[in-house]
């Protein structure tokens, strides 16, 4: 699925692409070129960093 993050560095929306089964655990902001990195204790940048939940937290 797509997600929007929104970058801690920059604070402007960013559009990632998450795994099916799985978290993301970093991501590259189209922004600013920043590397994300998810914050504990997070699985991934879509639960740090999103109002909506990657898929493998979902279905926990
Ligand atoms: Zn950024």
């Amino acid at each position: 699925m797509k997600a929007k993050i929104t970058c801690p560095e920059c604070g402007m929306e960013a559009g990632v692409q998450t795994p099916k089964n799985g978290c993301l655990p970093f991501a590259k902001c189209t922004s600013c070129g920043k590397l994300i990195a998810a914050k504990p204790p997070s699985c991934c940048v879509v639960c740090s960093y999103s109002k909506s939940k990657c898929e493998s937290s979902s279905v926990k």
